[in-house]
Parts: C-alpha cells; structure tokens; sequence
C-alpha cells in the first residue's frame, strides 16, 4: 500500500503515521525526518537544507525530489507512508512521474484538517526524544516523566523550528505553497478529508476506517 499523509504542519501527521504503519507494515518516509538526519550526519544535503528549515520556509524541490525518489525506491517494495512530501505541487507532479515509471500508483490520499489555531499550541508544546524520535506534548501527550522519553529515558528537546516566530511563518508557506497539494489531488478524486482536531486515539481511528475502506 502507498499512502500520503497531507496536512498543516502540527496537524499530527507524524503522530498518525507511526500508528499507520504499525498496523500495516509499512513504512513511515517523513521528509523533515530524513532532513533533520541529513543535518545531523553533517552531509551537503544537510547543510543546503539548515537555513531554510531554520527559517520556516521550503527547501528547493530539486533537492527534496532525488532524496525522497531515492528513499522512495528502497522500500518499493514493502509499500510506504509519506509524511511531509509532497508539500509543492511541482513535488507532487514529480512523484507521479516517478511512480509512473516504475508502473506505481498512490492508493489512499488521507488530508488531516485542523484550523490554525489549534496547530501553533501543538507545534510550540511539541517535544521529541533525540534517540528514538518518540513525540510528545507537554499538554496533550505527556510522557510518564515530565521532559523524560518513556521509552529511551533520554531528556526530550524541543525542535528549533518550533518556536511561534517560526511557526508562524511555517503556517504560511503551507498556505501559500502546500495547501494547494490538497487541489492537486482532490482534482484526482483521491483525497480521505479527514477532522484532526479530536484526540489521537479518536483521529486514528478515523484514519484507519478510512484505510480499510479503500483496502477493501
Ligand atoms: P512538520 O512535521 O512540523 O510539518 P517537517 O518535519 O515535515 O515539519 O519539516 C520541517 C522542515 O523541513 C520544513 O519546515 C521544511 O523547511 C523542510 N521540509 C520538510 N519536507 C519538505 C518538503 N517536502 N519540501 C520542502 N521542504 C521540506
Ligand atoms: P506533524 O507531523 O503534522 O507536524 P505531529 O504528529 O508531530 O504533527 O504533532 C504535533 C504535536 O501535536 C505533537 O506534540 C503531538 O504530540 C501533538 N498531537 C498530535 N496529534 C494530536 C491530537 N489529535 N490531539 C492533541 N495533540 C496532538
């Protein structure tokens, strides 16, 4: 199965994509993620993306098109979850060509909507475990010790992106350059709409519904 998780940033795309693939053995592809480890490595492609994750604006499509295609590729064959790509319209027409060529389709577009007011409390009490990647909130998902991952022990950090300022201006390109994906794809009759302002539990279980429905 290859399924595409849209949404704002916030919206609990990472969140309803671990459960996801849990469920179906799948494999989770979340552009940020790959990003953040590309700069963590220290490679050129993490150096060209810093500044403009720093800032809360897109990375070049051309950079993000080979990297997710490559990582795409490794994992054909287990099917996939792509959380964060595409976030252009240019990156989902490449997409298409991509799996075009190798006689591939996407099969569920999942759109978790939420309005902005919501999204900049999620993002600014978002907090993460550096060893394992486990998200949490200091409202909404708290772990068992405050600041402390549940599973690893490890301190939790705080993303530098997620501060308001850069939220705010991540909300923005969404708007301006992302949203319009959603178009893209409704144009195509294959976007699940799908209301993530309830509790995860509630939202995944809306989520895979909907998977099973189209599974079917
Ligand atoms: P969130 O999970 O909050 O939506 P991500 O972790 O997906 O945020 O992305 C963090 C940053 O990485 C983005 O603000 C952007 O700079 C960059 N990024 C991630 N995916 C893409 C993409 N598909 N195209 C361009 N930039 C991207
Ligand atoms: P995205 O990947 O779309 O940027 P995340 O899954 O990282 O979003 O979720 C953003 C923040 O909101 C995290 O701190 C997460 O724990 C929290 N969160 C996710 N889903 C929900 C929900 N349904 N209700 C409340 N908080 C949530």
């Amino acid at each position: 199965m290859r399924i595409i998780l849209l949404g704002a940033p916030g919206a609990g795309k990472g969140t309803q994509c671990k459960r996801i693939v849990d469920k179906y053995s799948l494999v989770h592809l979340s552009s940020g993620d790959i990003l953040r480890q590309e700069r963590a490595a220290g490679t050129e492609l993490g150096k060209k993306a810093q500044s403009y994750m720093d800032s809360g604006g897109l990375v070049p499509d051309t950079l993000i098109v080979e990297m997710m295609a490559g990582a795409i590729k490794k994992v054909a064959a287990k099917g996939f979850v792509l959380d964060g790509f595409p976030r252009t319209i240019n990156q989902a027409q490449e997409l298409d060509k991509a799996l075009n060529a190798n006689g591939q389709k996407i099969d569920a577009v999942i759109n978790l909507v939420i309005d902005d007011s919501i999204i900049l409390n999620r993002m600014t009490g978002r907090r993460s475990c550096p060893k394992c990647g486990a998200v949490y909130h200091i409202e909404n998902l708290k772990p068992k010790i405050d600041g402390v991952c549940d599973k690893e022990g490890t301190k939790l950090a705080q993303r530098p992106d997620d501060t308001l300022d850069v939220v705010k201006t991540r909300l923005k390109t969404y708007h301006d350059q992302t949203k319009p994906v959603v178009g893209y794809y409704k144009s195509q009759n294959s976007v699940h709409d799908i209301k993530a302002d309830m509790d995860v539990d509630t939202v995944t279980s809306l989520v895979l519904k909907t998977l099973e429905s189209i599974i079917k």
